[in-house]
């Protein structure tokens, strides 16, 4: 072995021993490879020994059969969903969430959006005979949650505080004293149990009483700072156990990561405690991820006729990146002749809660978001949620997108993807714990080219779902045979664009992703090219290499700040090389066929475009007014103004006129392009780095590939159209 400090004796043999040194710092190299595997290794054991422990100290709970109707309780709960409810059927786990409350457990349901968690509280509310106190996060949900349930005659209060004085009075009066209003359920918010004594004062009354039934908690991820809506009063919620050891207390979330569900535990000091997890993937949801077009009147356009033909009459969010986006992209579509309203955090609450209404009664059809339209959302016809940029983290991305299809029925969810948006992300988040990690594994989800979406989600749930399940409902499972692209082993890449950071040391200069790639396809400064030829490769494929080099660690992001924002500069990483090289099965980009409608006859299966045509034969039920007026508890008033019968005539006229526009439309977009395209080139060299997210990146055009009798149309940035 060499001794790193030895002093250098003159009488050495140079060459022998540089090679020793060698060898011992390739031995060193193989075995940190070995120690990163087995790392990896046991931090996935550590997940899986995390999941169980979560059960510990309830294995008997855990054994019981919960959703037996053998209990007590067992005919009322039937008759009680029927009567009050109107709903015929149980949800997975909720009966069995319920029969654990009305057995007085503690218990955390992990159901997704729209499974129905309400109603594991709301049921037991009707069977027992106290008042039941549900702690919930927002004063529109609390609004929305209270008004359903007078509309089928329960006895509902909120209070927050805006409420009548009045009315607080006279629920406090109820609480302390137990008299005969008949209030049920009363919703309040996590600052009344935090910080209001008079309040907790009437509650202690109450349950000396023997009046306090339940105590559930809405949304609980927000009592955990690994959550995604981490809220500082939630943590007081501890205190509940404390004061009230023996009322069953039910929290519900849609988050299942182990790490929050652990703390959630610890927060509200649930020592005992019965984990239900009801399967979260969402068989109606079809994940689409889209090349997003660099030019922002491309972009508008192609939404624009999205939003007109494919969900013509029909309601959806588009989630952006910052209020900015919001505002210029509700104004975009509003001069495209579409019903829509920005909604985000720098609006008055009164306009923020007049939008989300004009929305809830289809006044209007899309509301553009930032992420501040957020929990509790509960329309259930929403019928597409477009993420217009990428997520910050796939537990976001996931919850969003899950806004869609909450009555069941088939619903799109469509994520915009960029290479540039990575680092208009990155730079923002990199100082915020976890931050980098949770874009990253966004970028994974849209430049992989292999596995179905719902494995990628899945693989941020305690719950592992089977990539069969997918059922065709996903991009990459739909057209898994006819747009596979090979995997490469992308080393040489690798060791070209080394080659061109090392060329930029050289000259003193530090690059970002976009001159990188400029560099390697021999555009903008001619500095930073290398000898060699640029790659044969389209440009999109390019950058998803280096996308994939950046978030595997093989490239790192380095940031640092000028006067106005942090810039990335990209680095070698410290991911080493094994001998088989790096492995990479690049996305091909489909574009979602604007045309064809989405067919929400069928839940479960995916449809070709033309088979979607074939649903002209079927009277339709797809309008807005048909698919949320199933819907017991949400029957509300539809507005004349986007809400037109669609009947089987109508029906069929459109698909056939639409489908015409829209081929038009991709031609005349077409020749617009090119154009753009010189004026881009021309202006490239004078962009200077700050401003990585506002440029216009130069891709060249792929060959119309005609084999296997699929017709792969290149359209804008290289998305293609499958035409069959
Ligand atoms: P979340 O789990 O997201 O909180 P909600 O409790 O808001 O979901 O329920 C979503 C919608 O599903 C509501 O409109 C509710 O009435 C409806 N719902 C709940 N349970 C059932 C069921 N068993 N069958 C049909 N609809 C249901
Ligand atoms: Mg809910
Ligand atoms: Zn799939």
């Amino acid at each position: 072995m060499c001794d790193p400090d030895m002093e250098l004796p003159a009488e050495i043999d140079l060459d022998t021993k540089i090679q020793a040194v060698k060898r011992e710092l390739k031995e060193i190299d193989q075995e940190i490879i070995h120690l990163t595997s087995r790392r990896k290794r046991l931090e996935e054991l550590q997940e899986r020994l995390q999941v169980y422990k979560l059960q510990e100290n309830s294995n008997a709970l855990v054994e019981q059969k919960w959703d037996a109707e053998t209990f007590s309780w067992s005919a009322k709960v039937r008759t009680t969903l029927k009567d009050v409810f109107h709903i015929e059927k149980f949800r997975a786990q909720q009966l069995a969430a319920i029969n654990a409350v009305l057995s007085k457990n503690d218990v955390l349901l992990l159901a997704p959006t729209g499974g129905g968690k309400s109603l594991c509280y709301q049921l037991p509310a009707m069977v027992t005979s106290g008042i039941t106190v549900v702690i919930s996060p927002l004063i529109s949900l609390m609004e929305d949650q209270a008004w359903a349930l007078k509309n089928i005659g329960v006895k509902a209060e909120y209070i927050c505080s805006t409420s009548d004085k009045d009315l607080v009075k006279s629920i406090y009066k109820m609480l302390r004293e137990g008299d005969e209003s008949g209030i049920r359920i009363l919703y309040v918010t996590p600052e009344r149990i935090a910080k209001s004594n008079r309040f907790m004062l009437a509650l202690q009354k109450c349950y000396n009483n023997k009046k306090l039934a339940l105590i559930a908690i809405d949304e609980v991820h927000c009592c955990s700072q690994w959550g995604h809506n981490y809220r500082p009063d939630y943590k007081n919620l501890g205190v509940i156990k404390t004061m009230f050891p023996d009322i069953p207390l039910l929290g519900v979330t849609a988050t299942a990561t182990t790490k929050v569900i652990g703390d959630i535990r610890k927060m509200l000091n649930l020592r005992e405690c019965l984990i239900l997890n009801a399967p979260f993937n969402r068989p109606n949801l079809y994940y689409h991820v889209l090349e997003k077009p660099a030019d922002k009147e491309e972009l508008n356009d192609f939404l624009a006729e999205l939003i007109k033909t494919r969900y013509r009459n029909m309601s959806g969010i588009i989630y952006t990146y910052s209020v900015k986006d919001t505002e210029e992209l509700s104004v975009q579509l509003m001069q495209r002749e579409i019903k829509v309203l920005p909604y985000h955090a720098s609006l008055v609450a009164k306009d923020r809660t007049r939008t989300h209404k004009k929305w809830m009664h289809n006044e209007i059809q899309v509301i553009v978001a930032t992420n501040a339209f957020g929990m509790g959302i509960d329309k259930p016809d929403v019928r597409f949620v477009i993420h217009h940029t990428l997520c910050k983290s796939m537990e976001s991305f996931y919850q969003e997108s899950g806004r869609a299809g909450r009555d069941g029925k088939r619903s799109d969810c469509i994520l915009l993807y960029r290479f540039q948006d990575i680092f208009r992300l990155s730079t923002v988040i990199f100082s915020e714990y976890e931050g980098l990690d949770n874009v990253y594994s966004m970028v994974k989800y849209c430049i992989n080219g292999k596995d179905c979406r719902r494995k990628l989600i899945s693989k941020f749930f305690a719950e592992v779902w089977d990539d069969t399940n997918c059922d065709r409902m996903c991009d990459r499972c739909y057209y898994r045979d006819k747009i596979q692209l090979p995997e490469q082993d992308i080393t040489t890449h690798y060791n070209t664009l080394l080659a061109i950071l090392r060329r930029a040391e050289t000259l003193n200069t530090k690059l970002t992703a976009l001159k990188i790639m400029d560099a390697w396809y021999h555009k903008g400064s001619p500095k930073n090219r290398l000898e060699e030829p640029p790659p044969l490769m389209d440009r999109y494929i390019g950058e998803q290499i280096v996308a994939f080099l950046i978030v595997n660690g093989y490239l790192k992001e380095d940031f640092q700040y000028n006067q106005y924002s942090a810039i990335s500069y990209i680095t070698k990483g410290s991911n080493l090389v094994l001998e088989k090289g790096i492995r990479f099965q690049p996305a091909r980009v489909l574009r979602i066929p604007a045309e064809s409608i989405v067919d929400t006859t069928n839940v479960s299966r995916a449809r070709l475009p033309s088979e979607d045509l074939e649903i002209i034969s079927v009277p339709s039920s797809t309008t807005l007014e048909n698919s949320s007026s199933r819907n017991s508890l949400t029957k509300r008033k539809v507005s004349s103004d986007i809400e037109e019968n669609d009947g089987y005539e109508s029906f069929s006229a459109r698909s056939s006129t639409s489908m015409s526009s829209f081929n038009s439309t991709a031609i005349s977009n077409g020749s617009k392009r090119k154009k753009r395209r010189k004026a881009d080139s021309s202006n490239r060299s004078q962009l200077s780095e700050q401003v990585v997210e506002e440029n216009t990146m130069q891709i060249t055009s792929t060959n119309v590939d005609e084999d296997e009798d699929v017709l792969f149309v290149p359209l804008e940035n290289e998305v293609i159209e499958i035409d069959e």
